[in-house]
């Protein structure tokens, strides 16, 4: 892809700071963290969205993750980190070039991931049930 930020950033045609890299992969810092160290977890192998992505793709990402995590928290000093892929315009994808992002968490950073909701009576068996039902 001519041009895909991230393409370019894993061919070397834009600069980043990047932490790792290997034949199939590239991490590097987000130029606009939610934290120090915020980093994004590419594969080389373009796709829009981890969807359409190989899976041993996806399998070559998650071993960097695991690779470079420990490094990213012990170099910062957080204590944990939430693992995202943003997906669709809808959840906040703005670059479709699947990557992960790596956003290390530190006591009392006082951030929400996740507001929690409740289903109304019968409805969690119906959405399970649909859910299913379109899988075929
Ligand atoms: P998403 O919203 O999941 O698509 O995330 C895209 C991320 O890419 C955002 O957090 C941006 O700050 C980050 N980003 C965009 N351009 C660059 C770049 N040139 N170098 C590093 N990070 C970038
Ligand atoms: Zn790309």
């Amino acid at each position: 892809m001519d041009d895909c930020i991230f393409c370019r950033i894993a061919r070397k045609e834009l600069p980043a700071h990047i932490v790792f890299e290997n034949e199939h992969v590239v991490a590097f810092l987000d130029i606009q963290p939610s934290a120090k160290g915020h980093t994004l977890v590419i594969p080389r192998a373009h796709s829009a969205s981890i969807l359409e992505a190989e899976c041993d793709d996806m399998r070559e990402v998650c071993k960097v993750v695991q690779h470079i995590t420990p490094a990213i928290l012990s170099s910062l000093g957080a204590q944990g980190f939430n693992l995202t892929v943003n997906t669709g315009a809808v959840a906040g994808q703005v670059i479709f070039h699947t990557h992960w992002h790596i956003l290390p968490r530190f006591e009392g950073d006082g951030k929400k991931m996740w507001p929690h909701t409740a289903y109304a009576p019968g409805e969690i068996e119906k959405i399970a049930e649909g859910i299913r039902s379109h899988l075929g």
